[in-house]
């Protein structure tokens, strides 16, 4: 957006430019009224002698308008006529300039006439570019010739003209004293143009090696390309560059506006992006800048008359081209094509102000004369603002992608994070309940075998080292074969349920554990319990029990159960087997004298506890 400001400012800048040109006080020369006339038949077919020109009647002689003679491209001779009258008296000497440096030939005749005599002085020089430049009498882009004329004296101009070039013929008159800081103005004016224009060569070439981007190398080469023309068109590659070679300076006008159009076009299609697009696009730019190339390689062949209007005419179809597909690009929001758009168009008001200033419809000065060079100065000021811009909005597209690219992974991850944690506790939680499930009884939901033998392990250990009792149960139900017989299967299934819920009920201490033991056996554990608690428990089970009512198919029906019990203080993790072992007697024994009883078994048979005989604790 920086740049976008900066545009704003260098167009302000230009507007302020063409205003200053408007303001800046015309030089004060003189152009020349001129007639002219062309020789009848083609070039050097028939050439009319000096003597031959002054004996034609007026008639065959014809007015040019103000700003100079501008007769485009022709095959015939010119003659060009001016008459000028010495009024001025303190100053004698003129400077009479040709303000158009790429004629071939001009066969200059100049004639001083004192009032009401014979003419006084004749000089004929031969001028052009088709002459090595330190032939010229003034070392001048232009052709300047000084000349005298004393007060009140006319001097006549006559001169043939014989180009391949336009044919122009802007006839200036100046005095010494208006001249040279017309010159210096202009000298100043091309310093700082080619010195931009240099500078902006050099600076797109090193950034063209350091970042690899074509885009800067076009850009050189289409601002050297611009550069070389205008400065050509101008006649001052012939005065600096080659000053000898005569045939060449005509070539080089028209490969350099070749190599301007080539490169412009290849530039063009990089600064607007025409890629991605459609495919047509692509082909315009490449027949444009290849029919360029084209036209800059024929050049060299071609006689100069042919190549320059092919140049021209390829020149004014590539701009054609370029414009139409700016105009698509910025319609499409391309905001560089935009800027491209506006850097054609100040080129385009150089052009209307040059034009102006030829047609002598505003006042000639510094900046009209030179608006061409002005207007492609700002034209490649503003592109190389408009590259560095879309630089710019590039670097800041791809920081942008970046970011997003960045945000999208850390959510990726975020959310594969949660999905592996979601995961992670789902399996927790059924691996829990699978444990859950692998500890718990199917049948009557309390803890299994297995939980029972682990809990009992663990148990053991914690009596051996707290040196406290540790009491199991056995309970058994009685005759429970008979009852499946009696009342099926599902009745003796919802029989045990019953019995487990009621034996956990009746397990009072948050340490006692009741398990089902197998079968229709379950088994109670009471740590820290001693004999007479375990007693207590058991009896009050196998009482709580007797009291249950059984639902089955024919009524409620009472069950019993017989309980073994045995208490002991383990010493050693082998003592789990010897209590087991005791309370599986003790249950035994219960069957044996009857069922529907406890029967409490010692621990260890060698040292006999001090609990009642078992027969007494037959407590029914
Ligand atoms: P006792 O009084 O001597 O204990 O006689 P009993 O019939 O209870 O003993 P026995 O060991 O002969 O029979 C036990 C029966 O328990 C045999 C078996 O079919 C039944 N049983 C074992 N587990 C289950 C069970 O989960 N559901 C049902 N319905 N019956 C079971
Ligand atoms: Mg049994
Ligand atoms: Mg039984």
């Amino acid at each position: 957006m920086l740049a976008a400001a900066l545009l704003r400012r260098l167009f302000m800048l230009l507007c302020l430019l063409a205003g200053l040109a408007a303001l800046q006080p015309a030089w004060a020369q003189e152009t020349l009224a001129l007639d002219y006339l062309a020789e009848p038949g083609a070039a050097g077919a028939q050439p009319l002698s000096l003597a031959a020109v002054r004996a034609l009647p007026e008639s065959a002689w014809q007015h040019a308008p103000a700003g100079g003679a501008s007769l485009g491209y022709s095959d015939k001779t010119h003659w060009f006529r001016a008459r000028v009258l010495q009024r001025d008296p303190t100053e004698l000497r003129r400077l009479l300039e040709i303000a158009y440096p790429v004629l071939d030939r001009i066969e200059l005749h100049l004639q001083v006439t004192p009032a009401g005599q014979p003419p006084s002085w004749h000089k004929e020089l031969v001028l052009g570019d088709k002459q090595a430049f330190e032939l010229r009498p003034v070392r001048h882009a232009n052709f300047v010739v000084p000349v005298d004329i004393p007060l009140g004296a006319e001097l006549e101009v006559l001169a043939r003209v014989t180009t391949s070039s336009a044919v122009q013929f802007p006839l200036l008159l100046w005095t010494p004293a208006t001249f040279h800081p017309h010159a210096e103005d202009t000298n100043l004016l091309l310093g700082g143009y080619l010195g931009l224009m240099f500078g902006l060569l050099a600076y797109n070439l090193i950034l063209w090696a350091s970042v690899r981007e074509r885009g800067y190398l076009l850009y050189g080469l289409w601002v050297i390309s611009i550069a070389g023309c205008i400065t050509s068109l101008k006649g001052l590659s012939f005065q600096y560059l080659w000053p000898h070679a005569t045939q060449w300076n005509d070539t080089a006008i028209v490969v350099l506006l070749a190599l301007t159009g080539a490169s412009g076009s290849a530039f063009a299609a990089d600064f607007i992006r025409i890629v991605p697009g459609p495919r047509w696009r692509r082909w315009a730019i490449h027949c444009t800048t290849g029919a360029s190339l084209l036209v800059a390689a024929a050049a060299l062949v071609l006689p100069y008359s042919v190549a320059i209007r092919t140049a021209i005419s390829s020149s004014v179809v590539a701009i054609f081209i370029l414009t139409v597909l700016a105009l698509l690009r910025a319609r499409e929001g391309y905001a560089p094509a935009r800027i491209f758009l506006l850097a054609f168009g100040s080129v385009l008001l150089g052009g209307v102000l040059l034009a102006l200033d030829k047609f002598g419809l505003v006042a000639r000065s510094v900046f009209t004369e030179n608006a061409l060079q002005l207007g492609s100065a700002m034209e490649v000021l503003m592109i190389s603002l408009g590259l560095a811009s879309r630089l710019n909005e590039e670097r800041e597209l791809r920081v942008k992608s970046q970011i997003e690219a960045l945000k999208a992974q850390r959510e990726a991850q975020e959310l594969l994070e949660a999905r592996v944690n979601e995961r992670t506790s789902a399996l927790e939680q059924a691996n829990r309940r699978l444990a859950e499930l692998s500890m718990t009884d199917g049948l009557t939901a309390i803890p299994n075998r297995r939980f029972l033998d682990q809990a009992l392990e663990h148990l053991i250990g914690e009596a051996i080292g707290s040196k406290r009792s540790l009491s199991l149960a056995l309970i058994d139900v009685d005759h429970f074969k008979q009852f499946n017989d009696t009342h099926g299967h599902l009745a003796g299934d919802q029989c045990l349920q019953v019995v487990a819920l009621e034996l956990q009920r009746q397990a009072h201490r948050t340490e006692d554990l009741v398990a089902r033991f197998g079968g229709e056996e379950f088994c109670i554990v009471m740590p820290h319990a001693g004999p007479d608690g375990a007693l207590t428990v058991a009896e009050r089970m196998r009482q709580a029990v007797q009291a249950l009512a059984v639902p089955t198919s024919v009524g409620a029906v009472g069950i019993t159960v017989s309980i073994g019990v045995c208490s002991l203080v383990p010493r050693t993790p082998e003592d789990l087997a010897v209590l087991l072992k005791a309370t599986d007697e003790a249950l035994y024994r219960a069957k044996r004298n009857g069922r529907n009883q406890v029967v409490m078994q010692l621990g260890d048979a060698a040292t006999p506890a001090p609990a009642p005989n078992p027969q007494a604790l037959d407590l029914r």
